[in-house]
């Protein structure tokens, strides 16, 4: 999944999709893991730190003749594109070191084509980050993605260092020091059992006491297993319940919808948008098919997707083999279409399908109500929030095929009555609906 693109910038206008067909492999994503799952914290619903277990006795370091071989790949596989998007994940990347981190401006520097721009962007529990840090991310413009759970108690339930320990104060001082260098940042929320239920107190904590402009929510769905593979259908009791992540992105978006069209970013909501204008939204997971972003290991493995780094998923090594072959390998062509082709009859005679496509592969393990395998655990919870928006959507639709601005939804919904149908078409008056 790609969360930190600076082309997801909202302004109130849809995402447009990008005008190579996703079927083309030359275009696709990759999110480097320079430490692979290596971290200096332990979130206790943390997919990716059993990783390690797959390279016993590994050091975990991306070797700088890797990095130049990453690069120069990257680069030709991007071809003429004007932009080129360059995105570091973890494990935590930071721990790398902030000379890694140079060196990898530099390289890529080295092979940008004349007039092409480069978006660096990393995202990282921000603990480690320090002034040498945010001066070296502010000089090259990264675009930082923060994790953060929403206020303390909340971020400090499973958001623990190795000990156990609460970490939200030091991402608080990690986050101030992005601020004080003007580092662009962006909010990555997971929605868990311990702040599933507060939606508000976590989009406004976010939007007024952090002044963020974009805030991702990350559903977790964390499979109960030994393996830390996308095995078993039973989740832990951390995960969120599918129900409680329909409201949660109901509320938000109620709040949203009400006031911050076109100042705050929520990804979600511009896909969706996308979704009614019957164009390609900005996000795998509610696209029909997946299957163009891919997980670059520390040793040059590469997977099919970030979660599915597991043996079966193994592309293989850059090192090896150029990174656009093993895209265009009719193994990654096969993974990214069975999103679709392994949709339940459920999904696909669903109403909201279109906005939905059944999520994400990882998350489809429960039977739908004929017991069709092959469902989304996340289920009830899209069915209600896509259901919920739609008068919403359809609304900014329209403004934007009128050339107006989707911003203007927010004095739409103020203008009715309080006693008048709500102009969303939910079926309630106003003054309980979007005016309450
Ligand atoms: S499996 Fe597909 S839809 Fe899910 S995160 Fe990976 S690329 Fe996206
Ligand atoms: S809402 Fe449920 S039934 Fe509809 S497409 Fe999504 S997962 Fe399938």
């Amino acid at each position: 999944m790609t969360f930190t693109t600076k082309a997801q910038v909202t302004t109130g206008r849809p995402v447009l999709p990008d005008p190579r067909p996703l079927t083309a492999p030359e275009y696709f994503h990759v999110l480097a893991k320079p430490t692979g799952p290596i971290c200096n914290l332990d979130c206790r619903y943390c997919f990716f730190l059993s990783k390690e277990a797959l390279y016993p006795g590994d050091r975990f370091r991306m070797e700088d003749d890797l990095l130049d071989t990453y690069m120069s790949q990257l680069f030709e596989s991007q071809g003429s594109s004007p932009e080129v998007t360059i995105a570091w994940q973890g494990g935590e990347p930071t721990l790398m070191g902030v000379d890694f981190f140079s060196r990898a401006v530099e390289v890529a520097g080295r092979y940008r084509r004349p007039g092409q721009t480069v978006n660096h962007t990393m995202q990282t529990n921000g603990t480690l980050l320090t002034d040498q840090w945010c001066e070296l991310l502010a000089q090259h413009d990264f675009l930082v993605g923060i994790s953060i759970d929403g206020p303390a108690a909340m971020h400090d339930r499973y958001r623990v260092d190795k000990r156990g320990g609460p970490t939200f104060d030091k991402v608080a001082h990690g986050l101030g020091l992005l601020k004080k260098h003007a580092v662009e940042f962006n909010i990555l929320c997971t929605v868990n059992a311990a702040n599933q239920d507060h939606p508000l107190d976590v989009y406004r904590y976010f939007r007024d006491e952090l002044a963020a402009r974009h805030i991702q929510f990350i559903p977790i769905v964390e499979r109960e297993n030994d393996t830390g593979f996308q095995h078993g259908d039973r989740v832990t009791d951390r995960s969120v319940d599918a129900e409680a992540w329909g409201l949660f992105m109901i509320a938000v978006f109620d709040e949203w919808v009400r006031r911050d069209v076109g100042t705050v970013f929520v990804p979600y909501f511009d896909a969706a948008l996308a979704s009614w204008l019957g164009v390609q939204p900005s996000m795998c997971i509610l696209n029909e098919t997946c299957g163009n972003g891919v997980a670059l290991g520390h040793n040059g493995d590469l997977y099919s997707c970030d979660h599915f780094v597991e043996p079966e998923y193994l592309l293989g090594n850059v090192r090896e083999t150029h990174m656009l072959e093993l895209v265009a390998s009719p193994q990654q062509r096969a993974f990214g279409d069975d999103k679709s082709d392994g949709l339940p009859q459920y999904c696909r005679s669903c109403e909201v399908r279109f906005a939905c496509n059944g999520e994400c592969p990882k998350n489809r393990f429960v039977c739908t109500p004929s017991g069709e395998p092959g469902l989304n655990y996340l289920c009830a919870g899209y069915k209600s929030f896509f259901t919920h928006i739609n008068g919403s959507m359809r609304i900014m639709v329209d403004l934007l095929r009128r050339g107006s601005f989707a911003d203007e939804i927010i004095s739409i919904l103020a203008s009715a009555g309080r006693n008048d149908p709500c102009p969303c078409g939910n079926g309630l008056k106003a003054k309980r609906c979007h005016q309450r």
